[in-house]
């Protein structure tokens, strides 16, 4: 049979794989311990850590899905991060964006300054000289994160793993925004794909975890033997979890996406909206890059509240649906302050030079009916606009500029 398309392979996660009973659901495997065949002869499995056959059919998946080599299951996104950082040297340099996820960025910045565990670049891939600033950093591994976050910049892994390709240095990309059914970086060029599972591929905010799913074997072998040997490794059930999610994942993400559209669609026309970040916008300036590298826009959105600072709170109070909360990639709504939440580790330095103004605001919008997504929004600008005297939020003239891509929902 040719290949699988990637929704069947999603569709059937760890499906029909049980060798003891033919179950078609797999079992979860909670033994920490495994008995050996004999004596100096052990079985497929010995200890939990180094090995897991729930954990291993989570592995399988995501390697199909990424179109990888290897994966490693860990317990967490940034345990994910910690192991790929096992591959450099206190000599060599990661170059990292400038507006990566705030976890990341404080274990980037903590790991290089406070133990000198290797050197660190920080580039803002969206100016016009980025390569030059990655070829003057002589990095030994280029970070990515596209959609970044919360602006959704969008970076061309293509480009930037073709320079990487003359400077002999490794690309990881942190796919977590998107997941494989929208962006697959390893066939971009890419060496390494990064996932916090928590967020899209468990999706249904139940889990927290992480993998690393590598384009080469021997360095998946490598990093096992770090993950098993730091241990980094995910649980069973965690693993049980995630690979049952992703059974889903095609279908809640079409969903999230479509309703995303339409709220983007709608915020566009607000007047108390001083601007949307969303790449199917025509005039976001990754749009083009989008198109070409990705399969859909995703369903995280931010935008910029046109009102004071001190409204926040009445715009956040006046929702019933939307859930203020961290996190992303749920079935569930959530809305989110990156300033004083996801992004609070970033000084206000860093949080400006990464574009975060004090009113952003970030969406991840879920698999609820549109129509009470935007009802709910409208609740929260009614709020503001009582607050600050304004008759109306009724819908303004359509701006040119802010048109959705028609192509949209035509990209799956
Ligand atoms: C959440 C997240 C992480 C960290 O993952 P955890 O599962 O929270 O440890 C890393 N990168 C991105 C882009 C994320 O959104």
């Amino acid at each position: 049979m040719s290949k699988r398309h990637i929704a069947t392979a999603a569709a059937r996660a760890g499906i029909a794989k049980d060798p003891a009973y033919a179950a078609v659901t797999p079992p979860l495997y909670l033994s920490s311990t495994y008995e050996l065949t004999a004596f100096q002869q052990p079985g497929a499995y010995d200890y939990s850590r180094t090995g897991n056959p729930t954990r291993d059919l989570l592995a399988e998946a995501l390697i199909e899905l990424e179109e990888g080599a290897a994966a490693i299951v860990t317990n967490t996104g940034m345990s994910a991060c910690v192991l790929v950082l096992q591959l450099l040297t206190a000599n060599d340099t990661l170059v990292i964006p400038h507006d990566c996820y705030g976890g990341s960025y404080r274990l980037f910045i903590n790991l290089s300054q406070k133990k000198q565990a290797f050197k660190l670049v920080i580039v803002n891939f969206q100016q016009s000289d980025w390569s030059e600033q990655v070829r003057l950093a002589k990095p030994a591994l280029i970070w990515l994160e596209t959609p970044s976050n919360p602006l959704l910049q969008i970076t061309d892994i293509q480009a930037v793993c073709q320079l990487a390709q003359t400077l002999a240095a490794k690309v990881v990309v942190d796919n977590t925004f998107l997941s494989p059914i929208l962006q697959q970086p390893l066939l971009l060029g890419a060496d390494i794909v990064l996932h916090s599972t928590t967020k899209y591929l468990n999706g249904h905010s139940d889990v927290v975890g992480g993998a690393v799913i590598c384009a080469d074997e021997q360095v998946g072998t490598e990093l096992a033997w770090w993950a098993n040997c730091l241990g980094l490794t995910a649980g069973a059930f965690d693993s049980y979890m995630a690979l049952r999610g992703i059974r889903t994942l095609k279908p809640r993400l079409q969903l999230q996406q479509q309703n995303a559209a339409k709220i983007v669609a709608f915020l566009v026309q607000q007047p108390l909206v001083a601007k949307v970040y969303y790449p199917g916008l025509v005039d976001h300036p990754g749009h083009g890059i989008a198109c070409r590298q990705q399969q859909g826009f995703g369903a995280m959105c931010s935008f910029e509240l046109a009102a004071e600072v001190s409204s926040l709170s009445h715009f956040f109070a006046a929702l019933d649906i939307f859930t203020l909360a961290q996190s992303l990639g749920g079935v569930e709504s959530l809305i989110c302050h990156p300033g004083t939440m996801t992004h609070a580790s970033m000084d206000a330095t860093a949080q400006a030079a990464a574009g975060l103004t004090p009113t952003l605001i970030r969406l991840s919008v879920g698999i609820e009916q549109d129509s009470d997504l935007i009802a709910d929004l409208e609740q929260g600008f009614a709020a503001v606009a009582k607050l600050n005297g304004l008759a109306t939020t009724q819908a303004a003239q359509n701006n040119e500029s802010l048109t959705l891509n028609p192509a949209l929902n035509v990209l799956w």
